[in-house]
């Protein structure tokens, strides 16, 4: 027989392990709805998806990937980091001025415990980026991604306080983890229907060679022609 105050203590850590798998587990779970509204699909009776870059601007590549998006008469949502924004204002408005939309990607886009953040740091990363964004171009963001997808009760909260949707996506080549256009393509092609969100990424890897994330772009845009597919931002 056990006493019972290490069987107390046996249940009431049995039940913490419970509640921080019950807070871990959606947490680090992408695109996780059950903390909130998130969005990862989109309604549409047109053979079109959303194409979303993240973690610009980039002076290695967001010029060449706005470039070929205007080649290809195509559209996407910029999901930008703020802290890159105010560093090089010139390719944020570049975004604006081609057409496309620049969403809130948070200001400096902690990607290793932003799955972790206290309501606080939450508002912030958010509050700052969306500063950032109207300074530079005068654009209020409607929209927030979080940093590698993870987003806890915090981030949802102030998200919604901030009048902003929680973006997902339905559709990646997991381009910001292994690099190599042919695979990145297969990956976001493998399930492709209409109305899926495509998740791409514009930063810098390491030994990567400068322009290949634009070079994946015009690969992907010539396999959506080929498929009858057109890029199109959801109102
Ligand atoms: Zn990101």
């Amino acid at each position: 027989m056990y006493p019972i105050s290490i069987i107390g203590r046996q249940c009431s850590s049995a039940f913490a392990l419970a509640a921080s798998s019950l807070f871990l587990i959606p947490t680090l779970w992408r695109n996780c709805p059950l903390f909130g509204d998130i969005i990862t699909t989109f309604e549409t009776s047109k053979r079109e998806v959303w194409l979303t870059i993240d973690d610009g601007p980039n002076p290695d590549e967001t010029s060449a990937i706005l470039n070929i998006l205007k080649e290809h008469n195509a559209r996407a949502t910029f999901f930008a980091i703020g802290r890159n924004v105010l560093r090089w204002p010139h390719l944020a408005n570049l975004i604006v001025e081609n057409g496309h939309q620049i969403q809130n990607h948070t200001f400096s886009h902690n990607a290793s415990f932003f799955w972790g953040a206290s309501s606080k740091f939450a508002q912030k990363e958010i509050t700052l980026c969306n500063e950032a964004i109207l300074s530079v171009t005068g654009i209020q963001p409607n929209q927030f991604r979080a940093p590698v997808g993870f987003a806890n009760p915090f981030v949802h909260g102030v998200a919604e306080r901030e009048n902003l949707q929680m973006v997902g996506w339905s559709a990646s080549g997991n381009d910001g983890i292994s690099y190599n256009p042919e695979n990145v393509i297969r990956r976001i092609c493998r399930t492709l229907i209409p109305g899926k969100i495509i998740l791409l990424h514009e930063s810098s890897l390491h030994g990567q060679q400068r322009g290949n994330r634009a070079h994946t772009l015009r690969n992907l845009l010539l396999r959506l022609e080929s498929e009858g597919y057109q890029t199109t931002i959801p109102s």
